[in-house]
């Protein structure tokens, strides 16, 4: 029988390891956590009771990942809930713009520029699902869609900046900024409105859900598919050699595919690997970290906007000019006074993740590349300005800072939760430039993380369309 081993259980490990299993491949998947997920994981940071998303935790690419959709995981229990606004952007005068899957909800937040916005997004939104199966895949491809991949294109490749230049008045503006830095690079660089633009076109297409139960229901669905092909999974153990996996399985497997970053497969590959992929994975870049605070709090978030109150989402940055400023400060290494945050609000669509009166709530800052500082108090400062007395609700925190992220996951190197900047660069050549961005230049071992495409979010594409290259290669 064919075997196969894949090197971590994140969504793309887990995605990858289950299109191996489908066609009969021996498949062993071996984590170096003692739980496998990788960014899909949910547990009681703060207080008893309370459910916390450990990383991701909204899933626009989850609900529209053509892969997930195929495996059809609500069979294993997995189940998808919108909150009433999918993200609300406040504002210092008490205005908020607000993206919605309800068209006119959005258009009523952003006033004069309402046309301009349905102008942007409705064409994308309209073709939604043939523009994901545009971009959930390499760049470099011969396009089944030229008309819809054409129309997004010629608006993802410009800056964000400019994006946002289209728009007449603040709400607009920051709504499209806010989730542009998504993308945690510059945003006035070629193609930083990629993100922005396929991220609030799923907001109006499919939403911004979250797992209901928490981001680990959608790993318990995936290894519950994976166990009804055969499928095994070791945990606890890191990889750092090919011989190991000969060791852990028994033989030597005819697949290898590692959910890692670039850097751990140079080591995991070792001299086998040709030089020319050595150096080309050698020279990847990674971008600005997260630092993770999450809170337990007692009732709501006090929230200056009312719209703010029925998000998931939140973000809290300021206007657009602000946000660029700040990006470009996190890019060049530079702690802003008054970091971007993202913040979540989870329960409000699940409220069986709080406890009691007790809510969780999740927030994340853009800090520099591997930031020793504490971004804490900057955090909560942020969500005071938009939501003053927040400090006084707060019960318990769980903090994570960069290096903390990296040692939950070594994906995540100096906090770099994307694995890989979004350099232009990196957008369309990701891990580098060829054909087969998932080949490692070594017949049968392929990479499958998100430092290949389409890059980081729950969808496990990258997963899927490495395990597509590993089998062609084994015809
Ligand atoms: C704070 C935070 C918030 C986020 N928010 C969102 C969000 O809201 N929505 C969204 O879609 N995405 C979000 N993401 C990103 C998302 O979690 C990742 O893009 C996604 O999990 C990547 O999947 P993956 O399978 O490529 O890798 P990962 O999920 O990172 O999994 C990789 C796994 O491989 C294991 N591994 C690595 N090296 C080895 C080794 N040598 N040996 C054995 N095991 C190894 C790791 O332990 C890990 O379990 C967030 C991430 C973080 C950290």
């Amino acid at each position: 029988m064919t075997s196969a081993v894949v090197v971590g259980s994140g969504p793309n490990g887990l995605a990858a390891a289950i299109r191996l299993a489908q066609v009969g491949l021996e498949v062993t998947v071996v984590e170096a956590h003692d739980r496998p997920g990788g960014g899909t994981r949910t547990s009681e940071l703060t207080v008893p009771g309370l459910l916390h998303d450990e990383c991701a935790a909204f899933h626009p690419t989850g609900v529209a990942s053509p892969f997930f959709a195929s495996l059809r995981l609500e069979r294993h229990g997995l189940s998808w809930r919108w909150p009433e606004i999918d993200l609300a952007h406040p504002l210092d005068d008490g205005r908020a713009g607000i993206a919605a899957r309800d068209r006119t909800e959005t258009a009523r937040s952003l006033g004069v520029d309402a046309a301009a916005w349905d102008k942007l997004f409705a064409g994308s939104t309209e073709h939604f699902d043939a523009l994901v199966g545009e971009v959930f895949r390499p760049l470099a491809h011969l396009p089944r869609h030229p008309v819809v991949l054409a129309g997004f294109g010629v608006r993802a490749v410009q800056p964000s900046t400019w994006i946002a230049g289209r728009f007449s008045d603040d709400p607009a503006r920051a709504l499209f900024t806010g989730v542009a830095a998504h993308a945690f690079s510059r945003l006035d660089t070629p193609l930083s409105s990629s993100v922005g633009m396929l991220l609030t076109t799923a907001a109006h297409a499919v939403g911004w859900p979250v797992a209901e139960g928490g981001s680990e229901r959608i790993t318990d669905a995936l290894l519950a598919e994976l166990a009804s092909l055969g499928g095994k999974v070791v945990t606890g153990t890191t990889v750092t050699s090919l011989d190991q996996l000969r060791d852990l399985t028994g033989r030597r497997p005819d697949a290898v595919l590692l959910d890692t970053s670039p850097q751990a497969a140079v080591t995991i590959v070792g001299d086998v690997m040709p030089g020319r992929v050595r150096r080309a994975l050698d020279r990847y870049r990674h971008g600005p970290a997260a630092f993770k605070v999450d809170f337990a709090i007692d009732g709501e978030i006090p929230w200056t906007n009312p719209d703010c109150a029925r998000a998931g989402t939140v973000h809290l940055g300021g206007t657009a000019e602000e946000i660029a400023a700040t990006e470009k400060d996190t890019v060049r290494g530079r702690m802003p006074a008054r970091p971007f945050v993202l913040l979540g609000q989870q329960f409000l669509a699940d409220p069986r993740r709080s406890s009691g009166s007790v809510n969780p709530v999740y927030a994340y800052a853009h800090v520099p590349h591997g930031y020793p500082g504490d971004a804490t108090d900057a955090i909560i400062g942020q969500i005071e300005r938009f939501a003053p007395g927040f400090r006084d609700r707060i019960v318990a925190t769980s903090i994570r800072t960069p290096a903390a992220l990296e040692e939950y996951n070594p994906n995540y190197i100096c906090g770099d939760i994307s694995t890989g900047a979004n350099t232009a660069r990196q957008i369309v050549f990701r891990p580098r430039a060829t054909v087969n961005p998932y080949s490692l230049g070594v017949p049968g071992v392929f990479l499958c993380s998100s430092a290949t495409p389409p890059g980081a979010g729950v969808h496990g594409m990258g997963g899927f369309r490495a395990a597509e290259a590993a089998l062609t290669s084994l015809r």
